[in-house]
């Protein structure tokens, strides 16, 4: 017979966090395995902690998003948002499924280049767009999302030196029912901004407007602000329509649909209560297509979701360092994955699951990272059974933001492996060494050397 596992018993204080109808969730189910790959087999092959990427999930999500839509509308095509993950693994994947590029710098732009995307299939989002930057992608035909008048003239100008038309698009923000309402980006429409900007690419006669673009916020928990939004879209679009009987090729809605995360402090799971993609689609599509556009001149839809398409494909691997009790005798585990690798634990009440079998005994818990720093919190409070150092949790839904907005304090970056169709593991992004960190590094001569 097998020895039975030793917990030494506990008196559980009781606590009064938060609780909702329904009682604290324990996560019942350990995550054992990801795609059929055993997490403890991952471990020992690319250490801890570990970044993991479902390609399964990811070509699966993005079929139940372009589903939703192109079920209701004749026209629509998704731009992979770089900044959501710009991993090239994720981001081809991405491609292969026939998603264009949507970036927000000349960084993510050459990113996009040296994928192999087209020059005509990259959006060229973001403030920050240098002279350089702007050569670029007019002598690639990419389309341009102008974000400011300064942004406009300069564009005219090179049109000018460069003897091209550049594909452009202003960038609108709106009274969206939403607030705060995200005006710093774009023309406004409310105020006459947009039209503005409209009237004066249209007059001088180098450019090529080709469409409209916004992006409303980010985790979006309310439908109908899209459908407010599409109808001042539509609105512009046919005011050009009438005034200079110049057609708008497209929509771009941006992204913003919330993943199936929980916000911090929401009273109920994200997964039960978030908006899914045939609510955004229903609420985008109708109010297209109940505007003034004729049914053959309806433009082409396009969406830059971001973390709604990856959040689910991605886990995080990590392993317990300690137990240890506060003064006041509350359970903490300190695990080795922290704020620094867990950038989206400071909005969202990540789910986080044992990697192995446990017994029914579970205390309120909260989850540090390994980080020497006061902050560094994954979970205020958790209800977790006991973990013993050296054992494996594994964090949900972290495939959008945290692997492009980490950061590298303390403590090194650490692999990424990406478990295809077939569950076959491969490493996609190589840990951070010593040797890759001190490259970037220079010493003056006269601080090489030093006495103690
Ligand atoms: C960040 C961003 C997106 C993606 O946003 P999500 O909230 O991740 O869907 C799309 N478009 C623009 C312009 C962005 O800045």
């Amino acid at each position: 017979m097998q020895k039975q596992r030793y917990e030494r018993p506990v008196i559980k204080k009781l606590e009064t966090n938060m609780p909702n109808k329904f009682g604290t969730k324990t996560e019942y189910t350990p995550k054992t395995h990801i795609d059929g790959v055993a997490v403890k087999e991952l471990v020992k092959e690319y250490g801890s902690p570990l970044f993991v990427i479902s390609e399964k999930t990811i070509r699966k999500t993005y079929r139940e998003a372009k589903k939703a839509f192109s079920t209701r509308y004749p026209k629509v095509q998704f731009g992979w948002s770089y900044k959501t993950n710009y991993l090239s693994a994720v981001c081809n994947v991405f491609h292969q499924e026939g998603s264009w590029a949507e970036v927000v710098s000349g960084f993510e732009y050459q990113k996009a280049l040296l994928n192999g995307v087209d020059g005509k299939k990259i959006i060229f989002n973001g403030p920050d767009k240098t002279v350089d930057d702007l050569e670029m992608a007019i002598e690639n035909d990419s389309l341009i999302h102008i974000d400011h008048l300064d942004e406009l003239y300069t564009i005219i100008e090179l049109a000018g030196k460069m003897n091209k038309k550049p594909k452009v698009a202003i960038r609108v923000n709106m009274d969206t029912g939403i607030y705060p309402m995200w005006d710093r980006f774009g023309f406004n429409y409310e105020n006459g901004q947009a039209w503005d900007a409209l009237n004066k690419i249209v007059r001088s006669e180098k450019l090529e407007l080709v469409g409209l673009h916004t992006h409303i916020g980010t985790f979006m928990l309310s439908a109908n602000a899209y459908s407010v939004a599409a109808y001042k879209m539509a609105d512009l679009a046919l005011g050009i329509q009438k005034k200079y009987n110049h057609e708008i090729k497209y929509i771009d809605m941006g992204g913003g649909f919330s993943s199936k995360n929980t916000l911090k402090g929401a009273y109920l799971p994200g997964s039960d209560t978030n908006p899914t993609f045939d609510d955004f689609a229903e609420a985008i599509t109708s109010a297209l297509i109940n505007s003034d556009f004729k049914p053959d001149q309806l433009p082409l839809l396009i969406l830059e979701t971001g973390r709604a398409l990856i959040d689910d494909a991605g886990f995080l691997i990590g392993s317990v360092i300690s137990n240890k009790r506060l003064a006041d005798g509350k359970r903490t585990t300190i695990l080795d994955i922290g704020v620094n690798l867990l950038f989206t634990s400071f909005w969202y009440d990540h789910k986080i699951s044992p990697a192995q079998p446990f017994t029914q005994y579970t205390e309120d818990t909260v989850l540090y990272g390994p980080l020497c720093m006061n902050i560094d919190v994954i979970r205020e409070n958790a209800n977790l059974p006991l973990l013993n150092k050296g054992e494996q949790v594994v964090v949900h839904s972290v495939g959008a933001y945290n692997m492009t907005q980490w950061m590298q304090f303390i403590t090194l970056r650490p692999n990424i492996v990406m478990i295809d169709e077939k569950g076959k593991h491969h490493l996609i992004r190589e840990k951070e060494s010593m040797e890759s960190i001190n490259h970037f590094e220079k010493v003056p001569e006269h601080l090489k050397k030093f006495e103690l």
